[in-house]
This record gives structure tokens, sequence and C-alpha cells, in this order.
């Protein structure tokens, strides 16, 4: 033998080994024949499948039994599904592939800061001799880049909020914390493909009866009212599972609790952005 494998200890960190993992740090038990290609390969299919089995696990409860994930999570059934920030992670990119393309939460940095903002930039741009057109085109270039990592934002914000409304319980932070990462992953996931679908349909109705339903819910305000009933109704299943609350609680608390998030996912991170890409650029 060459040296580098021990029937009694961890290659990697030199533990007693007793089974086929290492008991210290989790090392599978070497052996040299994992570097022939058959095996290298069929580690790497077996790794893809199970990464797959584990993602189709995860998405079903995600979508359609709020609170599903987060309950497995504190009672400590973890490995069977993809952890909280990987899912996160999956659904950010998700989003702005998908979702930010058709106009939702597509903002300009023009606007973002109310009516001073562009007054602001285009000062900037005189300070610094900039042509106020190209520095607002500058900066709004940043401001879009910035926000792909918004939620890394509104996730703890919305943690805290669940944290101070829902003290008296007595749970630690980081369960509000997963609470609003399965919470923001679904809304990533749920809300691009729940209000394509609902256009697709109303734009069939309208063909069909000449009517222009697809209005209701294709703008403002429509889409704001659409989309917090959508967060409402899961929160009220979730809030139900992981807090075990009543229905009436629930109710009461899922409406204030969307509104808060609606607050938060849009005002206050779209201010935020602005002055991060003020204070920085
Ligand atoms: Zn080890």
């Amino acid at each position: 033998m060459d040296g580098r494998t021990s029937d009694t200890n961890c290659t990697n960190c030199g533990s007693l080994l007793s089974g086929r993992f290492c008991p210290e740090c989790g090392q599978k038990r070497f052996t040299p024949d994992q570097l022939s290609l058959a095996r290298f390969l069929s580690d790497l299919l077996r790794e893809f499948s199970s990464l797959d089995g584990r993602i189709f696990r995860t998405i079903g409860p995600l979508l359609l039994k709020p609170g599903t994930l987060t309950l497995a999570y504190l009672s400590g059934e973890q490995r069977k599904y993809i952890r909280p920030v990987s899912l996160f992670l999956l659904f950010n990119l998700f989003f702005f592939l998908a979702g930010y393309r058709m106009g939702l939460l597509n903002w300009s940095i023009t606007y973002a800061n109310g009516s001073e903002g562009l007054r602001m930039l285009e000062q900037r741009a005189a300070e610094r001799g900039i042509d106020p057109a190209v520095f607002v085109s500058n900066m709004e270039t940043i401001f879009k880049e910035y926000q792909r990592s918004m939620f890394f934002g509104v996730i703890p914000a919305f943690a805290v909020v669940l944290y101070s409304l829902l003290f008296f319980r007595r749970r630690y932070f980081v369960e509000h914390l997963i609470y609003s990462i399965h919470y923001h992953a679904a809304y990533l996931l749920l809300l691009p493909v729940v209000l394509f679908g609902a256009l697709k349909v109303l734009g069939v109705i309208d063909a069909v009866t000449g009517w222009r339903s697809v209005n209701l819910i294709g703008r403002d305000p429509g889409i704001v009212v659409f989309v917090v009933v959508l967060m409402a109704a899961y929160h009220v299943i979730a809030l139900r599972k992981v807090y075990h609350f009543g229905w009436i609680a629930a109710s009461a608390l899922s409406i204030l609790v969307s509104l808060l998030s609606a607050f938060l996912m849009v005002p206050v991170a779209r201010e935020a952005l602005f002055w991060i890409v003020w204070y920085t650029s």
C-alpha cells in the first residue's frame, strides 16, 4: 500500500473509525478504488440523483403545505430536505431570471427615493462634472446589481418582525429566521408562477368575453392586493403549523404579517437600496 489508507483511522482527521463514516469529521472511509473513474462517475451520479430527490421532496411541501418544512427543520428532521439557505439561493436565482423579468419588484433608482432621488443624482453628477444621463444610467446599473441581494436584508428584517410580534412565545431568533427563509423561498417561486398562470387564465377569459379582467391584477393597485392575499393565505397555514395558533389568531396575525412583509419588501427595501448605492458609489 502507498500509506494513504488505513483500516483503523480516518484519512482526513486521524480519528478511530468504527463504521463507514468517520464519527468525528463525517468523511466516508477512504479506499483507493474511490479514485477509479468508474467509482468516481457512479458517486457523481448518486450525488446528483439524491440532490434531485431532495429537491422534489422539498418543493411539494414548500408550495402546497406551508410551514411543514419549517416545522420539520425545527424538530431536527433536516437531512431529508434541501437546507433552508440553499433553497433560498436557488429560488432567488429563479426569481431574478423569471419574475423580475416579468416586471415584479423591477425598480428604477430614479424613483427609489421618491421624487428626491433623481434630483439628488443629477446634483451629484453636476458636482463631479459628469453628464447627468450617463451618471444616472451608471447608478441604475449598480442599483439593479445590488437588488439581486436584497433578500439577504429582507429575510432577517422579517425575522426581527416575527421575533418582536411573537416574543411571548419564547422561541429562539433562529426559529423565526428559518420561518422567514422558507416563506421567502416559497414567495420567490410562487409569485411568478401563480401570477403568470392567473394572467394567462384571465387572458383567455378576456379573449372569449371581450372584458379587460387582466387589468384587475396585471397592474397597481390590483397586483398589490393579489400579492398580499396570496401571502396572507400562505401565512395562515404556516403560522398555525409552526407556532400552533388557532384559526382566528392565525388569520388576524397573517394579515398583519403580510402587510408588514410587503412593506419591508417594497418601500423599505427600495429606499434602503437607494441609500446603499448613494453612500457606496
Ligand atoms: Zn475524520
